[in-house]
């Protein structure tokens, strides 16, 4: 093959090279597109995490006001009114001080165990309407004074202390009255049970929100989350009916001032997306997925064609230099001889005959070979056009078997015939022969010179059968289908000497095929030897789609062996 007539493989390379780097981009793509979503996935859980910090802060505020409102802040005035922190004065039981006042502060009030006056200078410790055990005794008279020292702001003028002493949970309230100096005098206070905070927890509508409205969208805040309150030594002292899973939750505690009551709350997991703009990012990762393994597959179906298409051209390439090549045999053949006949150099006769006999037959091959590829070009534009009629097939065999015998003579060949009389089957003459030709030229070129070819007719379950038998190479048993293919030669022929175009055998199964019969090549050792046999079956009675006479058939009727 001339490197003019080489396929442009540098071309299909590059194409190769753009389809994977095409797959390559959409892989970087996938990724960065997972990366972008983690990111992203991380943002959001960042921002539920903050907003879940954010409702905790807020919770943990709104329970210390809660309580100062309702409890505290009643309890302290209370006694402020009753002037408890006046040394000499009677210091009222927490009954008493309940009186009159609003239901929260009053129940407050009569579920406390007493009510204590402390005298920080004095470090005297007096207690009304109940008495507290010797530890929890021994517990005030050690904290009170540290609690006023480092907690208590006179501003506010009172301060809380909520904590399990001596196995009973306790609320601690009170507030320091003024000596005559103007210093902290007394811390009178009540010794309260965290029990009766009962409603602060709850999450009213009238309250404020857990997370601000325009950061909700309207969400009902109080089904935002769920909320655990313990006291400072983590014994439990509320629990939301319904709590959900901690993904997205934080810790936070009341306000010194009101207890240090530490408070965790999480977010409500389906509700947390709502608090982002756009909702939670949606994983997109396995469409993404799917996506690469189809543009993956339309890579490779492509490459797979873009190889095909390679190897088609290469086929294409190899059958021009094949064609050239077998005109050129010929026409050299019959220049030359028609060169001495015209010079007049010929010397005897029977020279003369000699080379007008050379003459014919290459006529007779350039014949043969443009009508084979005539007939592979009306094939490709699907244009064949056959007309079987019933005729007695013995004398059509005999008659290009005498036909191709000059041929096969010179080349040192011998042909045989062995046929069945009588067979008689719908063929068109001209297709039949094209046939044979192509057959026996392949047994003449390809097997050793000095054998016999056989041609013979047999009928075989309501078929006949025609076969051509060489005693050439054979046809390895893989490529037994491959070489029906357009230009497909074997690789021991491409190349060689022996020239050929890979498309005889292709015109013979297309033309078998449009006469409703089968073509296969199979092994063919008489006594041993090597060779192939070429078949040809064809029905004996008309077929319904090659009845169709002049019409044209379809020249891609698959015949397979
Ligand atoms: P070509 O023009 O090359 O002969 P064909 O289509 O007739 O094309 O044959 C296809 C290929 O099959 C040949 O190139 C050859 O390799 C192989 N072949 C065909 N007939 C024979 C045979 N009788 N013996 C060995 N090989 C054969």
């Amino acid at each position: 093959m001339s490197d003019s007539a080489r396929p442009p493989r540098p071309r299909a390379l590059f194409v190769a090279a753009l389809l994977l780097l095409t797959l390559a981009l959409a892989g970087v793509l996938a990724l960065q597109a997972h990366r972008t979503f983690l990111d992203h996935r991380a943002t959001a859980e960042r921002v539920l995490r903050d907003n879940a910090r954010l409702a905790a802060a807020r919770f943990a505020q709104r329970v210390g006001m809660e309580l100062h409102y309702t409890m505290f802040w009643p309890t302290v005035d209370a006694l402020s009114h009753a002037r408890a922190g006046a040394p000499g004065m009677p210091l009222p039981s927490p009954a008493k001080l309940a009186v009159g006042l609003d239901s929260a502060a009053a129940n407050f009030l009569k579920r406390a165990r007493y009510s204590f006056r402390y005298d920080l200078a004095t470090r005297r410790l007096e207690t009304a309407g109940g008495a507290p055990s010797p530890a929890a005794r021994a517990w005030l008279l050690d904290t009170l004074p540290r609690h006023v020292h480092a907690v208590y702001d006179p501003k506010e003028r009172l301060a809380a202390i909520v904590r399990t002493v001596d196995g009973a949970a306790r609320a601690i309230v009170y507030t320091v009255a003024k000596d005559k100096s103007g210093g902290p005098g007394a811390v009178v206070g009540v010794d309260g049970d965290p029990a009766a905070f009962g409603t602060v927890y709850t999450l009213g509508e009238e309250k404020f929100p857990l997370l601000p409205r325009p950061l909700t969208g309207g969400v009902i805040y109080d089904s935002l989350g769920s909320a655990i309150v313990t006291d400072a030594d983590g014994i439990e002292l509320y629990r939301s009916p319904v709590q959900y899973e901690p993904t997205f939750a934080a810790r936070d505690s009341v306000e010194a001032m009101w207890g240090s009551m530490p408070v965790h709350v999480s977010l409500r997991p389906d509700i947390a997306p709502k608090l982002l703009i756009g909702g939670m990012p949606r994983d997109q990762r396995p469409r993404l997925l799917i996506l690469l393994a189809l543009t993956a597959g339309l890579v490779a179906v492509a490459l797979q064609q873009l190889r095909r298409e390679y190897e088609l051209a290469r086929l294409r390439a190899d059958f021009v230099s094949g064609v050239s090549h077998e005109l050129r045999t010929p026409l050299a053949q019959i220049r030359m001889f028609s060169e001495t006949l015209l010079l007049g150099r010929i010397r005897s006769e029977e020279e003369r005959e000699r080379s007008l006999e050379i003459i014919d037959q290459e006529a007779r091959r350039l014949t043969h070979l443009v009508e084979n590829l005539l007939h592979f070009s009306r094939s490709e534009r699907r244009l064949t056009r056959l007309s079987p009629t019933p005729a007695p097939l013995a004398p059509l065999l005999t008659e290009a078997a005498e036909a191709f015998t000059p041929l096969a003579a010179a080349r040192g060949v011998k042909l045989c015939t062995e046929l069945t009389d009588g067979v008689v089957a719908p063929v068109d003459a001209d297709a039949l022969r094209q046939m044979l030709l192509n057959l026996l030229d392949n047994a003449v070129k390809y097997g050793p010179s000095g054998q016999t070819v056989t041609l013979s007719l047999d009928v075989s379950e309501g078929r006949a059968l025609v076969c051509v038998d060489d005693q050439g190479p054979g046809i390895p048993a893989a490529d037994r289908e491959r070489i029906w293919d357009r230009f497909w030669r074997l690789e021991r022929d491409r190349g060689s000497a022996v020239a050929g175009t890979g498309i005889g055998l292709s015109v013979v199964r297309e033309l078998v095929a449009l006469h409703g019969g089968r073509a296969w090549a199979e092994d063919c050792r008489p006594e041993g030897r090597m060779g192939s046999r070429f078949v040809i079956e064809l029905p004996l009675m008309p077929q319904a789609h090659t009845a169709a006479g002049a019409s044209p058939l379809r020249a891609d009727a698959g015949a397979s062996a």
